[in-house]
């Protein structure tokens, strides 16, 4: 039996389109199933009885199971998350004044090895499906009482570009208006910056948050090892390509290492290395674990070099790091796989 929350609108309507069914049909389901919260085919009232019973048969709705909720002294939740197959997901809610940003993990492990990242620790398990993607969102929205998730951030466990197809068909239905209805604006997948697939992501449909961690290639390339393949040149290139499409910049992300990448020298390299590209700059001190023997920088070294970005009329901000006292930060989920 097919998961529902597999399935695009238009899948939806493609299947029940060869039992004879309208289309119009999977719109009404749509509705009922991610703006109602129902999720018993039986009590959608509007759709006549037989295709109750059939849609019954065909579709169950399997979202992650929440096991244990975390919170933090910052508000925001971490979700540990059962899968069918009884394998751990983890996701980060992150509730400010104005909107709710969710942390959504798109594979369980990851095959990029980056030196830093506890994730990477656990080496690749699996890709998570369409439905274990959106089924975060859904857990989420429905543990946190309700409150609406403005934003997604599929920046959680894994590298989303590496199991490409659940993302995008994951964005489909973020995205679809009779669905989650969540903004491309709102929307943003992070990568280490796998070329070849970055050209799938639509600029009108996700924003985009490349992992550059580094100014040089030998630096970068120590801490992540698929700068082998994709190089710093290589990756500016492209977003250089990207010229004026109407997106909003750009984000490179830059983890801050004490005695690695973050001292000023290294705000120089990173300034002129981006000098001309249009991007902003998201610097996120080193969130530690006992699985990584990197060091998180003084805070003073971490304001100078922001500071000196900014002096050069760079966008940088230093993200909080939010959901560290919970293992909830960035690089950190997954400690669940290790212990
Ligand atoms: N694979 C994707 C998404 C997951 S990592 C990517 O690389 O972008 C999300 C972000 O967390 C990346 O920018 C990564 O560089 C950062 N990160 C990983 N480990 C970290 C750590 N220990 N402390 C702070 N940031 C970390």
């Amino acid at each position: 039996m097919t998961n529902f929350f597999d399935l695009t609108l238009k899948e939806l309507e493609d299947r029940i389109e060869i039992l004879g069914i309208k289309p119009y049909r999977a719109r009404q389901i749509f509705k009922w199933v991610y703006q109602s919260d129902l999720f018993d085919f039986s009590l959608m009232t509007n759709l006549p009885k037989g295709l109750r019973v059939t849609l019954r048969n065909m579709f169950h709705f399997g979202f992650p199971e929440i096991r244990e909720t975390k919170t933090s002294g910052d508000g925001s939740v971490k979700f540990l998350l059962a899968a069918s197959d009884g394998r751990f997901i983890e996701s980060v809610l992150m509730p400010e004044d104005d909107r709710s940003t969710l942390c959504v993990s798109t594979q369980i492990g990851c095959k990029m090895s980056c030196a830093f990242c506890v994730t990477s620790k656990i080496g690749f398990v699996r890709d998570l499906a369409a439905g274990e993607i959106v089924g975060q969102v859904m857990a989420a929205r429905r543990a946190a009482g309700g409150v609406r998730i403005t934003n997604v951030v599929l920046m959680g466990m894994g590298e989303p570009l590496d199991n490409i197809d659940n993302v995008l068909a994951a964005i489909d239905i973020l995205e679809e208006p009779l669905g989650l209805k969540i903004s491309h604006r709102r929307l943003t997948v992070s990568t280490v910056g796998l070329l070849d697939r970055l050209r799938l992501i639509d600029p009108r449909r996700a924003q985009l948050a490349i992992s550059l961690n580094a100014a040089t290639d030998a630096v970068r390339t120590r801490l992540m090892p698929i700068n082998r393949v994709y190089p710093i040149r290589d990756v500016l290139g492209y977003v250089r390509g990207l010229g004026d499409t109407g997106r909003t910049r750009v984000t490179f992300e830059y983890v801050l290492l004490q005695g690695i990448n973050d001292s000023l020298e290294d705000a120089k390299q990173l300034a002129e290395l981006l000098t001309g590209v249009k991007c902003k700059i998201n610097l996120i001190p080193y969130n530690a674990s006992p699985y990584a023997e990197f060091k998180t920088p003084h805070p003073g070294s971490v304001k100078d070099f922001q500071s000196y970005l900014v002096n050069r009329r760079f966008t940088a901000i230093v993200r909080d790091s939010r959901a560290a006292d919970i293992g909830g930060g960035c690089g950190q989920l997954g400690m669940k796989y290790l212990e």
